[in-house]
Parts: structure tokens; sequence; C-alpha cells
């Protein structure tokens, strides 16, 4: 029996997974691993964060979807690939062999040590999470003597989202203290991706939250004494064993330690393994590190799955991936409305929100998988030093399918 491990939680993974619960592929086991068993949907964030929704709303959870797919949902990290033997190391110290592997593994943020703000990286979310809940644990303590400053470094959507989100909290959940914000970037503009109207737009609604700005500059120490939290949301970085060249083995990267993959999603340096989403440099054309480019790869990627996993792996079997060249991007404003852009197009709205709202939830809505096996209740991390046997612990394919 073939083994398909499928590395990380990504939105690509949850696609194929939902493939895998349409249309099983006999004779091959497959492995999920993630850190952790919710894998939060990014559009979503900035709801969470805003108060919109709960933490578990805005996730899709992995292990009962796994398990509805015939899959093992394994909580495990990979510390190291070595991809000549086919092997991953994880991080508790356990190997794990495969036939065919696929990353989607995401990106993370290395944010300089803060001595004075409470610094919360907005990657990965999973610790995220941890600190936001700690800020508003602090939040609900803290005394209404002198503003509270809350800063976002990086001016893409992340950033912004995610700052008029928090000071949207903080403000409905203590009214009589005040908040203040403030957006920092390194560039001379803000949102350079967005339409010429939906960045108006965007300067409109940090306006009304009272966010000032500051183009051309970055983190200092000035900063770090005058904030009490900074939201990091700099540029995507690769995870730490993907830069490191013994840790990645032979595996081919880009220079800031991407996966260099083909147009069929597949390493350029060995085809036996896949890789998606942020934590992949597709060679075409650079992506940005937008979670719709992982969700448009995920049905190219189950499909070249099965291809490279039950048929000799001939090129001419593998779907290529064509990137739109526009995609609709919706960003909340915190304030019950949100801002729409594509191409040249761009306009803001209470009606912006609710199709947002709409589309996101719909999104999630297709991984309610079939709930026999208690969420979580999958197995623990690996053995340490031996191999994984996930076969002996499959759970079994739910019969009923969740779509
Ligand atoms: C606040 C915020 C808002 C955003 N809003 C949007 C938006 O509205 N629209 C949009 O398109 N993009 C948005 N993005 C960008 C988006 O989050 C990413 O581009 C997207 O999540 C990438 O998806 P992915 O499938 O590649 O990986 P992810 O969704 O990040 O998933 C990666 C998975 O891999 C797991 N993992 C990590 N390391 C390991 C390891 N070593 N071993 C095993 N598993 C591992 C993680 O736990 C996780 O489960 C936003 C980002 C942020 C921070």
């Amino acid at each position: 029996m073939k083994r398909l491990v499928l590395a990380g939680a990504g939105h690509a993974h949850a696609l194929v997974l939902r493939a895998l619960v349409r249309q099983p592929m006999p004779g091959v086991e497959v492995v999920v691993i993630s850190p952790e068993p919710l894998a939060p949907y990014s559009g979503m964030v900035p709801g969470w964060l805003s108060g919109h929704y709960r933490f578990d709303e805005i996730a899709i959870d992995f292990p009962p979807l796994a398990a509805a797919a015939g899959a093992r949902w394994c909580r495990g990290e990979i510390h190291a690939l070595d991809p000549a033997r086919r092997q991953l190391r994880l991080a508790d110290g356990s190997t794990l062999d495969y036939d065919v592997l696929s990353l989607n593994v995401g990106s993370t943020l290395q944010p300089p040590p803060a001595e004075h703000a409470q610094m919360l990286p907005l990657r990965p979310l999973a610790m995220l999470h941890r600190r936001y809940e700690k800020l508003l644990e602090r939040w609900a303590r803290e005394p209404a003597d002198r503003p509270f400053v809350v800063s976002a470094v990086g001016g893409g959507a992340a950033g912004f989202e995610a700052l008029l989100a928090v000071l949207t909290r903080l403000r409905a959940l203590r009214p009589d203290h005040t908040v203040h914000g403030s957006l920092l970037t390194r560039g001379t503009r803000l949102l350079p991706g967005l339409a010429p109207a939906a960045r108006r737009a965007a300067q409109r609604a940090l306006d009304r939250a009272g966010v000032t700005v500051q183009f051309g500059s970055g983190w200092c120490t000035s900063v770090d004494r005058s904030s009490d939290a900074v939201l990091w949301a700099t540029g995507a970085e690769a995870h730490a064993w993907q830069r490191d060249p013994v840790r990645r083995g032979s595996l081919a990267v880009d220079e800031q330690g991407f996966v260099r993959i083909d147009e069929q999603l597949r390493s350029v340096s060995h085809p036996q393994v896949f890789a998606t989403g942020d934590c992949a440099s597709w060679s075409g054309q650079a992506l940005p590190k937008a979670g719709v480019h992982a969700v448009r790869m995920g049905p190219v990627l189950a499909s070249n799955l099965r291809a490279a996993l039950t048929v000799p792996a001939a090129a001419g079997d593998l779907r290529v991936h064509r990137p739109q060249r526009h995609f609709l991007a919706l960003l909340a404003t915190g304030d019950g409305r949100a801002i729409a852009s594509r191409g040249p197009f761009g306009a803001e709205g209470a009606w912006a929100w609710r199709w947002k709202d709409r589309i996101d939830r719909h999104f999630l809505q297709q991984f309610v998988a079939t709930q026999a096996t208690p969420p979580h209740a999958s197995q623990p991390a690996s053995q340490p030093a031996k191999s994984l046997n996930p076969l002996a612990e499959v759970s079994a394919r739910h019969s009923g399918e969740s779509q």
C-alpha cells in the first residue's frame, strides 16, 4: 500500500480531504499531520479578532474531516525532510516515510524581540490565538488612567484588517478606556495591490477609527516604548526548516526558502513532493502570499495527487495550475463594513461585509464533515524515534458524506 502524507492543515489540504470524502483512493494510506487540530480560515481571522466570530467558528476541524476522508490525522510538525530517502523527521523525534508528500504548511513571521510592548505576530495563527487571549485578559484589568496604544507593523491587508479589528474589540469591551491605533509601513502607500478607489476607502476607514499612519517607517525602539501591543504583519517568511539547507535536504527552494514548484504544483527537484499555498514558490510567476491562491490550488492538487498515486506518474496525467490574474479582495474594516477590490474596481459599504460574511461562512460549511468521531479524539503525536504506523489507527471511513 502506498502512503500519501499531507503535511500541514492548510487550505489546499482541506480541499484535498473534501475530494477524498467524495471519491476515496483505494490502496492509498493517507496521513495528515499538523501541530493543531483546528485550522483557522484566514479570511475570517479579522472577524474573529473584532469579536464577530468565535475562534472555533472560523476554523476547519481537521481530525473529523480527515476521518471522513478515510485518512488519519496526527498531531505533528515537520522538523526536517530527507527527500532522497522520502522521509520526514517530526519535531518529537519520530520519522515518517512517504511515497508521495504534499506540503501545505503556510508561512511564518519572525518579529524582533520587544522589551516594552506585547508582541502579537499574525502568523502562525495558533500562536496569535494564544497571545490575543492574553492581550484580552490583560485588557480586562488594564487601569484606565492613560490611553492604550496598539500599533500594527506592515502596510498590507493583514496589518490593516487586524489593527481595525483589534481596535473595535478593545473599544467594545472597555468603552470607558481610550485606545489609540497606529499603522507603520516602510512603503509610501498602503495596500499597494488594491484598486485606487479601494485604497481611498481604506484611508477613510483608518480615519474613522482614529488611526495615525506613518509611511516610510519600520520597527524601532521608540515604537516599542510608545506601544502597549504590536501587531506584527510584515511579509510572509518561510518556516525555519525550509530556510535551513541541512533540515530541508536537497529540496529545491527559492532565495527565501519557499519550495520551488512547477506548474503542476510539484517540487522542481523531487517529483514525489508537491507544495501549495504560502510555503510554495510557483515557477510561472511570483504569486502574492494569499489564501486565495492556496484555495485555487486545492482542486488541482487533489487531482494531481490522485494521478501521482494511482497511475505511474506520467507528466501528461497531471493538471496545470493557472492562477487568476485578478481576484476579489474583501477587507473587513471592523465596523460592520468591508472594502471590495478587484482589478481596477473598488467600493465599500455594509453590503460588502455581508457579502464577505456569506462567502466565508459558505466556504467553511463545506468542511463540516461527519462528526461520528469526537472532535480532537485523534491520535497523539507519534512514537518517539521510530516510524509511525498510521495503518494501525486509521479511523473507519464514514459512509455518510457531509457535502
Ligand atoms: C490576519 C490575516 C488575514 C488574512 N486575510 C486574508 C484574506 O482575507 N484573503 C486572503 O486571500 N489571504 C489572507 N491572508 C493570508 C492568508 O492567511 C495566507 O495566505 C493563507 O492562510 C495561506 O494558506 P496556506 O494554505 O498556504 O497555509 P495556512 O492556512 O497558513 O496553513 C498552514 C498549516 O500548516 C501547519 N504547519 C505549519 N508548520 C508546520 C510544520 N512544520 N509541520 C506540519 N504542519 C505545519 C499550520 O499549523 C497550518 O495548519 C491573511 C493573513 C492574515 C495573517
